[in-house]
């Protein structure tokens, strides 16, 4: 009998061990891919501003900024929403994938696809103070106004043709124009409301379309958010997300007036949204490699293995 539960034993260990080794793998390579997408992306959306990868002994993985920063990519801690918004490294800002179809209400709890943000990313690349900040600014003009914005990583430029597309877009005079102009604006160095965190308009990547007052989550109830974003003109999100822009209004947290630059964000979903990739060899996917893709894989593979 006792034999009999020894074979017992030792069958299952004989079973077990090979499916924990297979499946921790198995996660492992996932994990990888999705680090290799996540910083491809990011090279791709900075490619002045991100230098070089690396990881260190204990593999942990950086990218280097162009002002000699190092920044953190993974802490490996598991967060709350909160502990997120709060103190995001870069995988968390790129957790959630950013819709690119059009929304009719408002999205569910907590999904906000550009809302978490790297403090120590965006110092780096748009300035550290005020005064850094301010020395990148340009005043841009528009059809539909003048605004403040950060040079930096072609962000002004980028603004300036999604707005130059609206304006050629839509109709003058129309209703659609009404959620565009008055232009509420764009560099204000302050912070989010209740957060003392700096607002992305701080960095002057930011811009408020007209204000109304059903925009903010704070103001008015989901309902009443939901009615705005399904009312919302298609053509003036798809002009700013085609531009390296996400819209507030696909966080649950809405921002609806709120436009931000976040190029990173768009390609992910562009390339990487349906997560079909994670189970092909190739962790690109099947993405259209130029020869400026080619030298980011590259690196990516020489520094991460392949
Ligand atoms: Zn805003």
């Amino acid at each position: 009998m006792k034999n009999r539960i020894k074979i017992i034993c030792f069958v299952m260990i004989l079973l077990v061990i090979p499916y924990k080794v297979y499946g921790s793998t198995i996660e492992e390579s996932k994990y990888i891919t999705h680090v290799k997408q996540d910083l491809l992306v990011l090279m791709l959306a900075y490619p002045e501003q991100i230098i070089d990868i690396e990881k260190d002994s204990n593999d942990s993985i950086y990218i280097i900024m162009k002002n000699g920063k190092k920044i953190l990519y993974d802490d490996k801690k598991e967060k709350t929403y909160d502990q997120k918004f709060f103190n995001a490294d870069l995988e968390d800002t790129l957790s959630d994938i950013y819709p690119l179809n059009m929304i009719d209400k408002v999205m569910d709890n907590n999904y906000d696809p550009g809302r978490i943000r790297n403090y120590g990313f965006l110092g780096a690349m748009y300035g550290e103070s005020k005064s850094e900040i301010e020395k990148n600014l340009s005043s841009i003009s528009t059809y539909y106004g003048t605004v403040m914005f950060s040079t930096v990583n072609k962000a002004s430029e980028e603004l300036k043709a999604a707005l130059n597309d609206i304006s050629n877009t839509l109709q003058r005079g129309a209703r659609d124009e009404s959620y565009v102009a008055p232009l509420s604006g764009g560099y204000n160095y302050r912070h989010i409301q209740d957060t003392g965190l700096l607002s992305a308009h701080a960095y002057g990547i930011s811009i408020d379309l007209n204000r109304n007052d059903s925009d903010y989550w704070k103001w008015v109830s989901k309902e009443e958010g939901s009615r705005r974003i399904a009312s919302y003109p298609q053509a003036i999100v798809e002009a700013f997300e085609n531009h390296g822009f996400v819209w507030g209004g696909k966080w649950a947290h809405f921002d609806i007036l709120h436009f931000e630059y976040r190029p990173e964000i768009i390609l992910k979903a562009k390339y990487f949204g349906d997560n079909k990739q994670e189970y092909l060899e190739n962790w690109y996917g099947d993405i259209e490699v130029n020869e400026n893709i080619e030298g980011i894989i590259n690196l990516i593979n020489k520094k991460l293995g392949e």
